[in-house]
């Protein structure tokens, strides 16, 4: 093996934004919750700068991991391994970012979602446009964000790339479509759920999700165990695999969804969701 691709997530499920549709809006961890998820997060951190094969992560909490230091140094020290290749994280951008300055900008990238229900747009886009490191923006494709979608997208620079989720359970029109089309020209890959059951998908072989337990699985969206991260035997079930699931319909998973071609589309920036220009 020359290289695994990682999608961490830790058991941490609390975020300081109140999303009206998130179950993790508000949510508390107890204080033993934390503790569990920083010494989680610290052994993934040393299995990874362990390895003698390279690694890129992407850190998938629950909930909003920058808020914690943890969070934060693990990904600073990740960026400064020489067998890291990237390491990224989904965040709300809530935080303040000065713990940028000692990261690797080479190696650590965001992939920042905007909420226009939980912060003010001038002080999201005066954050987002400061942040000294790679990153792709993005909103969930609710008609209600429509305009503050085109206006991040009139103000933000023109090579930072502004996705387009599609909302859950949502079905767009043509028009609709359209409009959010024009902000992100590859909105088509959101829009409708990738067919996915027998195609060949990367995760289980050169992909894997991984808890905090270690507990290996192929990606976040199928519960088959195919090992622990910390015993190696996940090692041995690795390999080319189809899809079990009739439909993936999320982008950490489709991404690597092979008939998708998007590791062609977003080559050098897949994990943080950045496309090739
Ligand atoms: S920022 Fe993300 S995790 Fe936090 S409440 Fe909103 S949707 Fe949920
Ligand atoms: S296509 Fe999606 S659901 Fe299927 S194995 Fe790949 S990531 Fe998992």
């Amino acid at each position: 093996m020359t290289h695994l691709t990682i999608l961490y997530r830790g058991p941490l499920a609390s975020c300081d934004y109140d999303c009206a549709y998130c179950p993790f809006a508000k949510r508390r961890d107890t204080p033993e919750q934390l503790r569990a998820d920083r010494a989680a997060l610290r052994r993934f951190t040393e299995w990874a700068a362990a390895q003698d094969h390279d690694v890129s992560v992407l850190f998938t909490p629950w909930g909003e991991g920058l808020v914690r230091s943890w969070y934060r140094e693990a990904m600073v020290e990740l960026s400064h391994r020489a067998n890291v290749r990237r390491v990224a994280i989904q965040t709300n951008l809530s935080s303040r970012t000065t713990w940028l300055d000692r990261a690797n900008p080479a190696k650590l990238a965001l992939w920042v979602t905007y909420h226009p229900t939980q912060v003010t747009y001038d002080r999201f886009l005066a954050k987002v446009t400061g942040l000294p490191v790679r990153h792709s923006v993005g909103v969930v494709g609710d008609p209600a964000h429509l305009e503050d979608a085109r206006r991040l997208r009139r103000d933000l620079p023109a090579d930072t790339y502004l996705w387009i989720n599609a909302e859950e359970g949502r079905s767009y029109t043509d028009e609709e479509a359209a409009g959010w089309q024009e902000i992100d020209p590859l909105f088509r890959y959101s829009r409708f759920p990738h067919l996915s059951a027998g195609q060949a998908c990367r995760t289980g072989d050169t992909v894997i999700s991984v808890d905090g337990e270690g507990t290996v699985r192929r990606c976040h969206f199928i519960p088959t165990v195919l090992g622990n991260l910390y015993d190696g035997t996940f090692r041995a079930r690795l390999g080319p695999k189809a899809c079990p699931k009739l439909e993936c319909d999320c982008h950490i998973g489709y991404v690597h969804l092979e008939p998708t071609g998007l590791y062609d589309v977003f080559a050098g920036g897949i994990l943080e969701r950045i496309p090739a220009r």
